[in-house]
């Protein structure tokens, strides 16, 4: 956990905990149109259940390079090429259990701790997804496509695991990197990509991940 790609890791990810259940039962409302949660992947599967996501944004900052982040966020939760195809629904809501925040660096590393987001870094942990606004203004040198790419990608990513998902690692050079890859630091060959793929995709719609996990030490890893 010493290295930045792992620091980045740790501010990201997080896993198991009993507020888990309590942020999942306040946060979502279930409307399984199915009794067949399967546990086992399947690239045939039906329509996913809906599970309802709410959720309200705040913003941290005055400026006009963040005056867009409510309107981005809201416009990549609701694209039908994001988390929408895993069944999930996102729905804002000035009193929802989920803030996904915008905010200078040092208020972004109060509000991760106990990880250490140098900063700079974004993170989820427990019911917040909090972004660093100066990436949201100038993404990292590492990131090769534009900007807007760039805000969806973290979104996304965050939001990710909000849903309970963890890093991915890019599967090879001049691969489509999955969004669980943590691209804001290094692409390891991969092309950038702000939305998941379809093994990320089904791995949220088997809904078995624990909701907005809490403090997690590690770099746990989701695999195909
Ligand atoms: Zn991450």
């Amino acid at each position: 956990m010493l290295t930045a790609l792992a620091l980045l890791a740790l501010a990201g990810c997080s896993g198991g905990g009993s507020p888990q259940d309590l942020a999942r039962a306040a946060g979502t409302t279930s409307t399984s149109r199915s009794t067949s949660t399967s546990t086992s992947s399947s690239t045939t599967m039906p329509a996913p259940a809906r599970v309802v996501i709410r959720y309200r944004i705040e913003r941290d900052t005055d400026d006009a390079a963040t005056a867009n982040f409510a309107s981005t966020v809201d416009a990549t939760l609701h694209d039908p090429r994001g988390w929408t195809r895993a069944g999930f629904v996102f729905e804002e809501a000035d009193n929802a259990p989920y803030t996904i925040l915008l905010a200078e660096g040092p208020e972004v590393q109060q509000r991760c701790r106990p990880y250490d987001t140098y900063g700079k870094y974004s993170c989820q942990i427990g019911p917040l997804v909090a972004i660093t606004a100066d990436r949201w203004r100038s993404a990292t040198p590492e990131w090769t496509a534009d900007l807007h790419a760039y805000r969806q990608m973290v979104v996304d990513h965050e939001v990710g695991h909000l849903l309970g998902l963890h890093h991915r690692d890019c599967p090879g050079a001049g691969s489509v990197a999955p969004v669980m890859l943590p691209q804001s630091t290094e692409l390891h060959g991969c092309l950038p990509n702000p939305w998941p793929l379809p093994a990320e995709v089904t791995r949220a719609a088997r809904h078995d991940l624990p909701l907005a996990p809490g403090y997690e030490p590690g770099d746990p890893r989701d695999t195909p």
